[in-house]
């Protein structure tokens, strides 16, 4: 990392956002980790960064709440006069037929997914104006960009992601902030515990590296989009070329 960034990621009390929060604040970042429910698990990934001489803060918020969203962001310019980067990482999903799906489910898929990306992109997108600088990147979904049967609310949430990601890139760049998507295929994470040991093979089969990805290549992708100046407004595919 080329120098010191302040950083704000959304949802990474566990999963790829916990990897990601992680990994930049033992780099040297300051990074504000952002929880919902895990607390706990949050407060242990505070314990192992100070114990290794480095610095993390941890903030609870519901992010698919307007106000607790707001909050976080201004909690963390509050705190270091700026934001450089923020990752839009916390999300939810649901596996049920288009036909089974309640009102409730739809509001919350696109509520916690996008909506939120609205509400934290908004605030902070406020503060890079005034910075000239910034680095937004989005954690959609390879079901984004195809569609998967049994998840249309979560494919419709991430696919709006991706738009808000291209139409934003439009209308920042001028200001220098570059937003981009990354587009994970199947993940070892907790939001994946549903599938058997049967599906996690016949998915297997399908990708060409003939393996499922874990957190770290996320995170591997977020470090390089942090370090590089020309890229923005795409979505960028980390799935073992699952989907080419
Ligand atoms: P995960 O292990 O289930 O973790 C989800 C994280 O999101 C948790 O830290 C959770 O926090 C947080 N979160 C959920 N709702 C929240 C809310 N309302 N406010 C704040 N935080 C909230 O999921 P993951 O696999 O790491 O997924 C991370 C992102 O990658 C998601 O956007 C997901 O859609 C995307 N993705 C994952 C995969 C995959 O295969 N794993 C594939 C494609 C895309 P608490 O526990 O504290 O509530």
């Amino acid at each position: 990392m080329k120098e010191e960034k302040v950083v704000v990621v959304t949802g990474a009390s566990r999963g790829i956002g916990a990897n990601i929060a992680e990994e930049l604040a033992l780099l040297g970042n300051k990074v504000i980790l952002n929880y919902n429910k895990s607390k706990e698990q949050a407060e242990h990934i505070k314990e192992r960064v100070l114990e290794q001489g480095a610095e993390i803060e941890i903030f609870g918020a519901d992010i698919s709440k307007g106000d607790e969203a707001r909050k976080l962001i201004d909690f963390c310019v509050g705190k270091y006069g700026r934001i450089d980067v923020l990752i839009n990482n916390a999300g939810i999903s649901q596996i049920k037929l288009f036909t089974d799906l309640t009102d409730e489910d739809w509001g919350n898929m696109i509520q916690t997914n996008l909506t939120s990306c609205f509400y934290t992109t908004q605030e902070a997108a406020r503060y890079m104006i005034n910075q000239k600088e910034g680095c937004i990147i989005n954690i959609s979904s390879i079901w984004g960009t195809t569609g998967a049967s049994c998840e249309v609310h979560y494919s419709a949430a991430k696919a709006g992601l991706d738009g808000m990601t291209k139409a934003l890139a439009k209308e920042l760049g001028p200001s220098n902030i570059r937003v981009n998507s990354i587009a994970p295929g199947i993940i070892k994470t907790e939001m994946n515990s549903e599938l058997s040991e049967d599906d996690i093979n016949n998915i297997t089969q399908e990708i060409p590296l003939q393996r499922i990805g874990y957190p770290q290549s996320i995170t591997n992708c977020v470090k390089w989009l942090i370090n590089d100046d020309y890229t923005t407004g795409q979505v960028i595919s980390v799935n073992g070329g699952w989907m080419i």
